[in-house]
């Protein structure tokens, strides 16, 4: 059977038009040819579903992938049949016609991936059928699931177990993004691997350029960010389903094409925003973390946070949206220490309930406890990331046990030099603080905050407290940006806030040290709208690339992709797009060198791409086949 380098990439160029593989892929690959049980643990936008689609073409045989979302096949399939690779799914959302094609093509023999869900292909009937098919390997994809340990479980995922009974002689090979090693270890013994080949990639996204910064005023510094990316896709994640909304909404006020999506919308509604934002027709979703498996769209040049996610691991998936066709793309969080503190007590209220609902069993009052404790870790570890100073790139790579090579990244706000502390830090803290001293410690954040701001409030005026030496004291900084520091004061542990309803401040040790100036503070700020620094990744992706060309082969992509029902990226993906843009070719030939374009590609688009290219050199004098 072949199977040396030059065969896998012979059949990457023909159906992919890529001339070189990922890193590890060869390696997943060969354990496909092989037969040998796999787990392939490489970061999101890493190159997986390759490592699946190529041996059964080499092997001339159909393998079953396990698939968790229609959605997730059904684009899947879309885009190997737009590359001339035969592939079928079996889903409810298939009419009979479509049915009927797909079983014609498995019983032809010359389909090479079937794609299924884990329900249906566990059902006595299509386990049977694919016995008769021969089928003699499968791949598990988004394999996480299948750990309660992992951030999505899926208890249908578990029924998987029965492959291996069933299929004793077939491999299995299970892929994830998720890298802990309990959801590996997890993923290893529920699925029964045997003897697996474990092929762990690497988790820092070079191209990604992260920034993590203090949240002051949410809006205008979101669209701060927006502003970054016009026309681009961006993905702006809330913590709340309300928050979507609103937000939505006003993006939509301020001209942007942006709709919000979450797990209260009906499905046809989540649909509908997943659809257009597929095809182009919108550029941002504000969405919960709902928001994800699914999104194949891969030239998303922007991800948002605007509360900070429960664990670093949600972080790294939810950003690992972004460029994941390997172009620059930036990721921003903006952080608060409330957002920590709220996500404690929904924790704690989410903990209570489980534990007011199994009643008094230990053993599942045990594990309630146990993982109770393991989620509050997970969210302590994210906000340590967040409040530290550290390059965003190393501090993500040792999170996931990877040791960082670079003194700088070059593509994180640290790194780039925008990371602002506050001048005079010290003596604005003991500002605040003896203000949390004048009210006597027995006010709440936001009526301190008052104070200092000098603010005209019905408070403020019953208890005089216009009259404290504090008021005023801090009216050059807005009222949002005050708070923002007293949650940085309480994060470092200067400051206390009281638990119960109406929580109010109060002073500790390190209050009194910082007030007597034997303590220095450190506090941060955000950069200035407008002032951000480009990375490297951010220029070189653009290098030679003429702009208006790429917009317009962008719109051609899209009539395309309308009238062929099918999304933009299967068409071309923004890489292709601008290496046209930059080498401009000339001829059917020298387009036949570019990545992402392979032989079916050539033929069905090559012409209207062609046309276009030779049409606008034509007018605005470009020069074709540029090096
Ligand atoms: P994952 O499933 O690991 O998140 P994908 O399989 O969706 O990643 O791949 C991400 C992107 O990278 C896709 O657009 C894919 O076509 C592209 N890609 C995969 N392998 C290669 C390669 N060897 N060379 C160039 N691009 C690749
Ligand atoms: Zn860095």
């Amino acid at each position: 059977m072949p199977g040396s380098l030059d065969d896998i990439l012979g059949v990457v160029r023909h159906y992919w038009g890529y001339d070189t593989l990922r890193p590890l892929q060869e390696e997943a690959i060969e354990a496909g040819l092989a037969g040998h049980d796999s787990l392939v643990v490489l970061p999101t936008g890493g190159g997986k579903s390759l490592c699946y689609q190529v041996p059964p073409l080499l092997g001339e045989r159909m393998d079953v992938v396990v698939s968790p979302l229609i959605a997730l096949m059904k684009d899947q399939v879309d885009g190997l049949v737009a590359n001339g690779y035969p592939a079928a799914a079996f889903h409810s959302g298939l009419d009979a016609q479509q049915r009927q094609e797909a079983r014609e093509l498995v019983r032809s023999g010359r389909c090479r991936l079937l794609f299924v869900s884990p329900e249906r292909l566990v059902s006595p009937s299509f386990l049977a059928f694919v016995e008769e098919c021969g089928v003699s390997s499968f791949a598990i994809d988004e394999a996480h699931c299948i750990s309660e340990w992992g951030h999505d479980f899926r208890p249908e995922y578990r029924q998987l177990a029965v492959l291996r009974e069933r299929f004793p002689h077939a491999s299995l090979h299970a892929y994830t993004a998720t890298a802990t090693p309990r959801v590996r270890q997890d993923i290893v013994q529920q699925l029964r691997l045997r003897d697996p080949r474990i092929i762990v990639g690497t988790f820092d996204r070079p191209n990604l350029v992260y920034r993590i910064v203090p949240r002051v005023e949410r809006f205008r510094q979101t669209l701060d960010v927006l502003t970054r990316h016009p026309g681009e896709a961006a993905i702006v994640y809330c913590i709340s389903r309300r928050e979507t909304e609103d937000l939505a909404v006003r993006l939509r006020e301020r001209g942007l094409r942006a709709a919000h999506y979450h797990a209260g919308m009906l499905p046809e509604a989540r649909r509908e925003t997943q659809e257009r934002f597929a095809d182009e027709r919108l550029d941002i979703v504000t969405a919960t973390v709902a928001f994800g498996m699914g999104i194949d769209r891969s030239d998303v040049r922007c991800v948002l946070h605007t509360g900070i996610p429960k664990s670093v691991e949600a972080y790294q998936q939810e950003t690992g949206r972004a460029g994941r066709d390997g172009l620059a793309a930036e990721c921003v969080l903006l952080y608060s220490y409330a957002d920590v503190e709220r996500w404690e007590s929904l924790l704690e209220r989410g903990h209570l309930d489980a534990r007011d609902r199994v009643g008094p069993d230990a053993d599942a009052i045990a594990q309630l406890e146990t993982a109770h404790a393991a989620q509050r870790t997970l969210l302590r570890q994210m906000a340590g990331l967040a409040s530290n100073a550290r390059c965003r790139h190393a501090a993500l790579s040792e999170h996931f046990g990877q040791a960082f090579p670079h003194a700088t990244c070059g593509a994180c706000d640290v790194c780039l030099g925008e990371v602002d502390g506050l001048p005079d830090a010290t003596v604005v803290a003991q500002k605040i603080l003896s203000c949390v001293a004048r009210v006597e410690q027995r006010f709440g954040l936001g009526h301190v905050a008052d104070v200092l701001a000098g603010a005209d409030t019905e408070n403020v005026r019953r208890l005089g407290h216009e009259r404290l030496s504090t008021y005023g004291l801090l009216r050059d900084l807005p009222k949002n940006a005050l708070l923002n520091l007293m949650h940085q004061l309480l994060e470092q542990g200067l400051l206390v806030r009281s638990d119960g309803d109406r929580p109010i401040v109060h002073l500790n040790d390190a209050s009194i040290e910082v007030m007597r100036g034997s303590r220095e503070v450190v506090l941060l700020r955000p950069i200035k709208a407008g002032r951000t620094r480009q990375a490297k990744v951010e220029e070189s992706g653009w290098q030679g690339v003429d702009r208006d060309l790429f917009e317009a082969m962008r719109a051609l992509r899209r009539d395309i992709a309308e009238a062929k029902g099918v999304p933009p990226y299967v068409v071309f993906g923004d890489v292709t797009l601008r290496e046209l843009a930059a080498r401009r070719p000339s001829t059917l030939e020298a387009m036949a060198g570019i990545k992402g374009i392979g032989k079916r590609k050539l033929a069905d688009y090559g012409p209207r791409f062609l046309e276009v290219i030779l049409e606008q050199a034509h007018t605005s004098g470009l020069g074709l086949d540029a090096e």
